[in-house]
């Protein structure tokens, strides 16, 4: 058995996949995730939309992390006093229990439905790549329905959150199923997409001259907006508004917000809008640290890291390189980032944000946009095909083809 410091990393999103890529073999890395890969979630919105294939998102942990030992698992009960995690494996393998010497919590978060009644049972969240695979599926599948019922609903889409991710998927969808409807379906078939948020604008996170921008932009890909409209239930057939109104739809995406993994809720640790407090090196306790989405970080400027794939990349590199010196007594300086800005894709060749304090908007912005993330995806391989996806996308219509997972088979 190796001496060196065993490190237990819970979570392989970009905070903990990337700590244990960059730690590579200085101690002994035990990674453990739900899924067997990283997901890079900005370019979901491609997924949903068709324009790019979910395995080219997607990352293998074993293919990022060679040095770590990967366990693909659910983690269902976490001992911090004795820096243990019991796993669920999966396809019923049964649990195990890892210990380690050190934990580092990255577990991320999960969309938060505020309690509105149907959300859970009618809505799909915009979080997983099984979330962008159901919605482009259920979209086509409303498309196909027109060529046997006039139900206006099957030609209705509802993105509710107006914030970065659901501008984003709001945008591509119109693309996608007005280029669909146009190519495939006749002029008979005209598709809505209606982005529906309690703010009275979109991604409110932007100043509201960028904002401002990011409507239009969205007006222009023919996305209806209902700002200023909170949402009181979701069912079958669509949802209901807190005014009253109605809006009945095929497809209710619920793109709200996130909160921190109820897991860190059984830690018994302290915490601030559910997420796990941390020192500026990412300590929250002895024996245990955190990273990433479930963690408030201080960003070394006196404000709290934001919850972005941005931040959570920037403390792995920080955690991957300073644990093992922590870990040998040495002091260490404390985190420290301040963003490069942020871009909000909004279809083709548009988008809106901020770079380095400087507005871009536009085809420049949509560029910015693809060069950005397409460096961040950690593979090379993966990088060449989605640009390749993305050159296809530019010369051929759009791929209608419906991939039904096994329980939405038609039956024979
Ligand atoms: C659609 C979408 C678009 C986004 N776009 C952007 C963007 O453009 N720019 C940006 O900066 N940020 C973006 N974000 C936010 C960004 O994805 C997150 O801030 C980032 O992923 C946080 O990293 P993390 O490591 O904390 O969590 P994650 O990357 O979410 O990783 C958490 C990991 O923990 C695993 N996990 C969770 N529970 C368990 C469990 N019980 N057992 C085992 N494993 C578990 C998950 O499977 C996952 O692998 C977007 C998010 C979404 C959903």
């Amino acid at each position: 058995m190796s001496d060196k410091p065993r490190v237990l990393i819970v979570g392989g999103g970009y905070g903990g996949a990337t700590v244990a890529r960059r730690l590579g073999d200085a101690v002994d890395v035990t990674l453990i995730s739900h899924d067997n890969f990283l997901l890079s979630t900005p370019m979901l919105a491609e997924v949903a939309a068709g324009y790019l294939d979910p395995r080219h998102i997607v990352t293998p942990l074993r293919d990022l992390c060679p040095h770590a030992t990967v366990i693909q698992g659910r983690v269902d009960a976490v001992d911090v006093d004795a820096v243990s995690v019991t796993v669920e494996g999966p396809f019923g393998a049964g649990n195990r229990t890892f210990s380690g010497d050190v934990l580092v919590v990255a577990l991320g978060a999960v969309p938060a439905d505020f309690g509105i009644e149907g959300v859970a049972e009618h809505a799909i969240d915009f979080k997983t790549i099984s979330d962008a695979l159901a919605i482009r599926n259920q979209v086509l599948a409303a498309l196909e329905g027109t060529a046997v019922s006039d139900d206006p609903r099957l030609t209705r889409t509802v993105v509710v959150g107006a914030g970065y991710s659901g501008a984003e998927l709001a945008a591509a969808l119109s693309d996608f199923v007005h280029e669909a409807a146009e190519t495939y379906f006749g002029s008979s078939v005209v598709p809505e997409v209606i982005l529906v948020d309690a703010v009275d604008r979109v991604t409110p996170a932007l100043s509201e001259r960028l904002s401002a921008a990011a409507a239009a932009q969205l007006a222009e890909r023919r996305v209806e907006m209902r700002l200023g409209k909170k949402v009181a239930s979701v069912d079958a057939g669509g949802l209901t508004l807190e005014d009253g109104g109605r809006i009945d739809a095929s497809t209710v995406v619920w793109a709200a917000g996130v909160r921190p993994n109820p897991l860190i809720e059984t830690l018994g640790l302290p915490t601030e809008r559910g997420r796990l407090v941390t020192d500026g090196r990412m300590k929250v306790s002895d024996t245990v640290f955190a990273l990433g989405d479930v963690a408030a970080v201080p960003d070394g400027s006196g404000a709290v890291s934001p919850p972005t794939a941005q931040f959570a990349v920037r403390q792995g590199r920080y955690l991957g390189d300073n644990l093992p010196k922590i870990l040998m007594g040495e002091t260490v300086p404390r985190f420290r980032y301040r963003t490069l800005g942020e871009l909000v894709s909004l279809g083709h060749h548009n988008a809106v944000g901020r770079v380095l304090r400087v507005p871009v908007s536009g085809l420049p912005a949509w560029f910015l946009w693809r060069t950005y993330y397409l460096l961040q995806v950690p593979s090379l391989f993966r990088r060449a095909r989605i640009a390749f996806d993305w050159t296809l996308d530019v010369i051929f219509p759009p791929d209608i083809a419906w991939i039904p997972t096994s329980s939405e088979r038609l039956r024979p």
